[in-house]
């Protein structure tokens, strides 16, 4: 199995972490993840352009081109042979003394490595179940950053009462997942949050808002409450690795009769066309 360290392809067992590196130490980067599907990337281009403006963002510069990178993922796929997986792809500030500030001679550390996900087509079906959490996280959510504590919280609490995702809100307004976007269908129309300083805008969630033309489901970005969340006919949540994951209750309350709901099915199906289109199945 082979990993990408900056651009060098080498064995995943000859990689290692240095103790000082401000991603080991302060979580001090930024990361995506991306869909192989057929041994293609799914909006690869996408990912790719918000890593660039995700390290932009914390003053932290890629010693690569967004070409470069590409070339080099489609590299690090065939030699590992992935046809349905993911991959992770991470860059942090690099390697110095600890101190807070940013180090003057600091060289970013870009690392990747594939894995074998395959599309979770039974709880896509099924539907799964969501708790709802207080967003205690900082106010930059839309950088894609590695310090992740206040999403990993969440998903342990929904996770210890076997539920899939936490569902996160500011004072009753939902924002988004603890790994996902929220979006509720209310009397035929979408809604989901303003890509804000208070959500990660998802490539998922760009894709479905692109697709909702497309079959005739109008779209407003724009917050909801708690209340119409438990008041919604239909809830999912969509991220990269859970596509479009149709909620079938949030805490004790059902959603809608308690099934994948016809707008959340027609949107899979449009969805996995995309994906076909885009990656040839
Ligand atoms: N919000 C958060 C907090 C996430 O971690 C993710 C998944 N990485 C998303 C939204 C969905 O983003 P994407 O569709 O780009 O995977």
């Amino acid at each position: 199995n082979t990993i990408l360290l900056n651009d060098q392809f080498i064995d995943r067992e000859q990689s290692s972490v240095n103790i000082e590196d401000r991603g080991y130490q302060f979580g001090d980067g930024v990361y995506e993840v991306i869909r192989i599907y057929s041994g293609k990337m799914f909006t690869g281009k996408e990912h790719i352009t918000r890593l660039f403006e995700s390290a932009e963002k914390i003053q932290l510069t890629l010693p690569f081109t967004e070409d470069e990178l590409t070339e080099n993922l489609y590299k690090l796929v065939e030699k590992n042979k992935l046809d349905t997986g993911i991959i992770y792809l991470q860059v942090t500030r690099g390697v110095s003394p600890r101190q807070h500030q940013f180090p003057l001679d600091g060289k970013a550390v870009f690392t990747a490595y594939t894995k074998e996900v395959a599309r979770p087509e039974a709880q896509m079906n099924e539907g799964v179940t969501a708790i709802v959490a207080d967003d205690v996280r900082w106010l930059r959510c839309d950088i894609k950053s590695l310090n992740l504590l206040g999403n990993l919280l969440a998903k342990q609490e929904a996770f210890s009462q076997g539920s899939f995702e936490a569902i996160l809100h500011r004072d009753g307004t939902v924002t988004e997942g603890s790994s996902s976007n929220v979006f509720i269908i209310k009397n035929n129309t979408l809604y989901t949050h303003p890509a804000t300083n208070l959500i990660l805008n998802g490539i998922t969630r760009r894709e479905i808002l692109r697709l909702c033309p497309g079959i005739g489901l109008e779209v407003k970005e724009e917050s909801f409450t708690l209340d119409e969340l438990y008041e919604a006919d239909e809830v999912f949540v969509a991220s990269t690795t859970a596509e479009i994951m149709p909620v079938i209750k949030v805490g004790a309350k059902a959603v809608g009769s308690s099934k994948p709901g016809e707008w959340s099915k027609k949107l899979q199906e449009t969805f996995k066309a995309s994906i076909q289109e885009q990656c040839g199945e």
